[in-house]
């Protein structure tokens, strides 16, 4: 890279806003320009804007910088940026994203285009490959830029940990997630609700799971993504972990590999950003602990610092075939961490 590209951050105040920051200081490509927001931190400087929760200090320059509203105006008024960074609600995105594609790269933490049939759900590691919409996407919508969304963040976990064993005939998958309250947003769920509690119900979030897999793993014919050929099904619940979600998974797979073939395809994934040696790549995507304790949100979601899935206690089924755990920080892996190494992704394939 001879220059650094110039970002915007759109929903910069927010958990996953504040972990991109957090994770783009000192990134070697990137550098933040312009961070944008809500009418109500539009005006006021970062530090008067945000609640800042990351567990190292609000950079100085940061905090120093003025937060603007999310339109495409705006944001030109206050820098001159190459891509944009959304992490808005679901809801809001869906237009605010479009009016910026027509300009500019937009890589999408909310799940508002995440199945058009002619927006990529990328995984680096995992479906590199359907980069290839993007030409497409541009040219059936007469955009400049584009849109490529990242999955929800227990969906990206998860599909990790299925890329390997697709080559086993997977057929069906259950999945029952405890998920991590900075899941929510901030501030997020209440207090009151959560503590001495699990909530056995996430809006919107089974669906998610139940359906952004199978893009994810199926596969592009040249014009379109043919969906993964499985059946899954999940139950996702809220538990008193700040953050990293942990995923009680079973799969069905019809080539029926013995426990040692499963952990071993695993241990040996490995992906695009890998090879490429992409700044936020971690090692290994998936990293295997042989306690039966592990893993657990607390000491495992900072793996591969934050960028690896850690898998546990795999072992036979007497229904299905296998059955694992998996965890994942839910942020990084599965949020701010994983639209960087998208980024980084198209940045060496000269897409963005
Ligand atoms: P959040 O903490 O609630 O943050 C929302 C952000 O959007 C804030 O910066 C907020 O700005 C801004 N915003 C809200 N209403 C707006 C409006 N009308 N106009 C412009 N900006 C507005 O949510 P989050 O957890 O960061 O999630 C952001 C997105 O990422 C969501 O789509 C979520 O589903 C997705 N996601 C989250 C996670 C996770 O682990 N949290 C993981 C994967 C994906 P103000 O502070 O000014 O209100």
């Amino acid at each position: 890279m001879s220059s650094h590209r110039k970002v915007a951050i759109l929903g910069a105040t927010g958990a996953v806003g504040q972990r991109f920051i957090q994770l783009l200081q000192g990134h070697p490509w990137f550098q933040i320009e312009v961070l944008a927001a809500s009418e109500k931190s539009a005006g006021k400087k970062y530090k008067g804007a945000c609640n800042w929760t990351m567990q190292t200090n609000l950079p100085k320059e940061i905090a120093e910088m003025n937060v603007v509203n999310c339109d495409v105006e705006s944001v030109e008024k206050a820098g001159n940026v190459d891509f944009v960074f959304s992490a808005l609600p679901g809801g809001l995105a869906g237009p605010v994203e479009t009016d910026f594609a027509a300009l500019y790269p937009v890589f999408s933490k909310a799940s508002a285009h995440r199945m058009d049939p002619d927006v990529p759900l990328i995984i680096p590691e995992v479906n590199p490959d359907h980069a290839a919409l993007i030409p497409i996407q541009r040219k059936a919508r007469g955009w400049k830029g584009f849109i490529s969304t990242d999955p929800n963040c227990s969906t990206i976990q998860l599909a990790i940990t299925l890329k390997p064993l697709m080559k086993f005939g997977l057929s069906q998958v259950m999945v029952s997630t405890m998920q991590a309250l900075s899941g929510a947003g901030y501030p997020g769920v209440s207090s009151l609700d959560i503590l001495d509690n699990v909530v056995p119900f996430i809006s919107g979030e089974e669906d998610k799971m139940e359906s952004e897999p199978q893009k994810i793993l199926g596969s592009f014919d040249g014009n379109r993504i043919c969906p993964a050929d499985f059946m899954l099904s999940s139950s996702c619940h809220r538990v008193n972990v700040i953050d990293g979600h942990l995923e009680s998974v079973f799969v069905k797979l019809d080539d029926n590999p013995t426990v040692e073939e499963i952990e071993e395809a695993f241990i040996q994934f490995r992906g695009e950003p890998q090879k490429l040696n992409l700044p936020s790549a971690p090692e290994n995507p998936i990293v295997v602990r042989k306690e039966p304790s592990r893993p657990q949100p607390r000491y495992d979601r900072d793996e591969g610092k934050g960028m690896s899935v850690v898998v546990g206690r795999i072992r036979k089924d007497p229904i299905m075939t296998a059955k694992y755990l998996c965890l994942g920080h839910n942020t990084i892996r599965g949020a701010a961490g994983a639209g960087i190494l998208s980024a980084e992704l198209m940045v060496t394939k000269g897409i963005a």
